[in-house]
């Protein structure tokens, strides 16, 4: 027999697991897979080969006979293995393991195969119907081993079906490649039928595989070195495996909230060490919790889990154990790092069943994120009010926009020193036919994305201008309203000339109105803001600065600018029960009377704080000139302001 090819086989099959080796294709399902089918190959070639040589040159005795039968029991044994592996590893390298580990029965049929081979081969030790060895050391073929043929030929079909059914999944070589294994061994089982002598089969399998090898992916190249999680390309084919099949998949969504926080606070070097160590931390839990799955990072603290099975339980205690796991600070070298996340789980094709859905929510999931710190599931999170209104919201202010659903409220504002309410604050409300009243807090920042805040705040000045004329107003007793102006309202080029418009058209001593700013809006360009703030001013209407000691204070600027009052955020007053927080409000307000402003109080709630604030007197340097708050009025509709403001006598 011409035993070259066996050994041709033999040297390939080295070279195949030498380079395997040198690529470091040294971990996961897929590489396994592949290792264990270069085993069995090995084992059937070794096997192969030494069957052919103990006919060829071996002395006809029985010892040679049972050496003869055990090297056709090896051959066989392994030989038989080779598809059903082969198999598994298509499953594993598409990415479709999730599909197998789904059908019980394909599962056993997979399994009874195996099991069939072995009970047939090894019956053949009591009664040779698959082969046997004659007392020369000839070996010849039974009728058994038609069985061989008929399990081989079913996993053969069944992973043509699978190259066929996700062909549009399997990079265009790789299916190639995957598909020629078929013909290739074929061919050689053609050659060695006709040319008994020439054995080529192993010889054109291990031809096969070579040509695989050099295709298949290793699985570390799918790895982002900087994050030590799968690349975001990754996801985009795994996501569309997955979808194209319609096979349920659960997907679960990470956020560091506080991502770009963490960025600035560790530097760039620090936070790839981070964020290797998370996904790290991640793999652990999911290994914890015998999730298989893998991780993939998408961008801006955005990590991906894709499950590959349906087990929504599994997938949910999952994403329980790493909302745990981040409640407590991190320790990263001398830093300790807060991470804030949220998680999201969604199931394909249940809740998203197409790729452009899927991207979308996504990147929306990046700006719309959860309250809470619970683990959210797709449909509590999109049908929660306030997910649908920020992700409609340039409709609904568009919608609002063109039926006038937009209305004034008004709050009063208490004067320590009058003892009554001396000016009120307007604040806008938006009305929706679907969402019923909507805060500003919600669409502000919307709308000045979109850039509607423009006509939005033109409707505020018009409108508050047209409350200020009234006849109802005059007998108020009130000194002005003051309106919030957003940052670009600040910074319209033509803020001046549109006021000076409406003060005009409505008649109005400009000093009944006092505009709103805030810190970032005086620190955005200071030309055009200090331009706007100082004509204004100059016509007589006066600022305050709203939300002061919520941000990074430039009190240079606040000294330049004609403000007139201070407003101390809420926030900031929240604290005055800690003595050391009391101390440090009051130095602010002493800081400020110095400087020349008047100071108000936000977000007073509580008689407790009403009085604290009424002791220290406005008249000394340390006191504060006004309240506002709940405590003394809700804002309320122009209407029931009015009246209100009546009632007070
Ligand atoms: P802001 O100007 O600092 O307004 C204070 C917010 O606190 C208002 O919320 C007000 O209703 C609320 N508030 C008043 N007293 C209390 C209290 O005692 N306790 C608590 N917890 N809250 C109190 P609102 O109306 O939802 O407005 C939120 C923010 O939206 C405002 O903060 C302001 O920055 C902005 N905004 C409101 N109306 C307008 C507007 O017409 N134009 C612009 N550009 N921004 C506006
Ligand atoms: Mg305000
Ligand atoms: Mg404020």
């Amino acid at each position: 027999m011409i035993l070259y090819y066996d050994v041709c086989a033999i040297i390939i099959i080295i070279l195949i697991v030498i380079s395997c080796v040198l690529k470091k294709m040294m971990h996961g399902r897929t590489n396994g897979l592949f290792y264990l089918l270069l085993l069995c190959m090995m084992i059937a070639t070794v096997a192969d080969f030494a069957g052919a040589y103990i006919q060829d040159f071996g002395a006809h005795n029985e010892m040679n006979r049972m050496a003869e039968y055990m090297a056709q029991y090896f051959y066989f044994g392994m030989h038989n293995l080779l598809l059903p592996v082969y198999m598994m590893f298509v499953y594993s390298n598409i990415g479709m393991w999730h599909d197998f580990k789904k059908r019980n029965a394909l599962q056993a049929v997979w399994w009874g195969g195996i099991i069939l081979n072995m009970v047939v081969l090894l019956s053949n030790a009591v009664y040779p119907w698959v082969f046997y060895v004659t007392s020369e050391v000839e070996y010849e073929r039974r009728a058994g081993i038609v069985i061989f043929y008929l399990t081989a030929a079913f996993y053969m079909i069944y992973t043509l079906y699978l190259l066929g059914r996700y062909r549009r999944i399997i990079k265009r070589d790789k299916l190639i490649v995957m598909f020629l294994l078929f013909p290739i061994t074929c061919i050689g089982i053609t050659i060695q039928a006709i040319l008994p002598t020439h054995l080529v089969e192993m010889f054109m399998i291990s031809v096969a595989t070579l040509l695989f090898s050099l295709v298949i992916r290793r699985e570390e190249e799918q790895l982002d070195p900087q994050t030590g999680a799968r690349k975001y390309s990754g996801a985009h084919e795994r996501v569309k495996n997955f979808l194209s099949t319609g096979v349920p998949t659960y997907v679960l969504l990470i956020k560091f909230v506080n991502y770009r926080n963490i960025r600035m606070y560790l530097g760039h070097e620090l936070l790839s060490e981070f964020l290797r160590e998370q996904s790290s931390r991640m793999n652990g839990i999911a290994r914890e919790c015998s999730l298989e799955g893998e991780l993939y990072y998408l961008e801006d603290g955005l990590y991906c889990v894709i499950s590959e099975s349906a087990d929504y339980e599994l997938m949910h205690l999952f994403a329980t154990r790493i909302r745990d796991y981040y409640f407590d600070k991190l320790p990263l070298r001398s830093f300790s790092v807060l991470a804030d996340v949220r998680l999201c789980i969604l199931c394909c094709p249940e809740d998203i069943d197409n790729y452009n859905t899927l991207y979308t929510f996504c990147s929306t999931f990046h700006k719309i994120l959860p309250e809470t710190k619970e683990v959210m599931h797709y449909p509590d999170y999109v049908n929660n009010r306030d997910f649908k209104i920020k992700n409609e919201l340039d409709d609904i202010i568009n919608r609002a926009i063109g039926s006038h659903g937009f209305e004034m409220y008004y709050q009063p504002i208490y004067s320590i020193i009058e003892k009554r309410f001396v000016a009120a604050e307007a604040f806008i409300r938006l009305r929706d036919d679907n969402y019923g009243m909507i805060s500003p807090g919600l669409f502000i920042e919307a709308a000045e994305i979109s850039g509607a805040i423009h006509t939005i705040g033109d409707f505020v000045l018009d409108d508050v201008c047209r409350f200020i004329s009234s006849d109802p107003f005059a007998g108020l007793g009130l000194e002005c309203i003051e309106v919030n102006m957003s940052t670009s309202q600040c910074l319209e080029m033509n803020l001046v000339e549109k006021v000076e418009g409406l003060l005009k058209r409505y008649s109005l001593n400009p000093s009944l109105l006092s505009l709103e700013v805030t810190e970032s809006a005086v620190d955005f360009d200071p030309d055009v803001v200090d331009h706007n703030i100082n004509r204004l001013n100059e016509l007589g209407i006066r600022f305050s600065l709203d939300d002061y000691g919520t941000g990074y204070s430039n009190v240079r600027r606040v000294t330049t600018l004609p403000i007139e009052i201070v407003k101390l955020d809420k926030t900031f007053v929240d604290g005055i029960d800690d003595p050391q927080m009391w101390i440090m409000v009051q130095e602010t307000i002493k800081m400020l009377k110095q400087m020349g402003k008047k100071v108000l109080v936000e977000g007073v709630e509580e008689e407790k704080v009403v009085k604290k604030f009424t002791d220290l007197g406005a008249d000394y340097i340390q006191g504060c000139e006004y309240l506002q708050g709940y405590y003394f009025c809700r804002p309320l509709p122009e209407k029931s302001f009015v009246e209100f403001m009546q009632k007070q006598g």
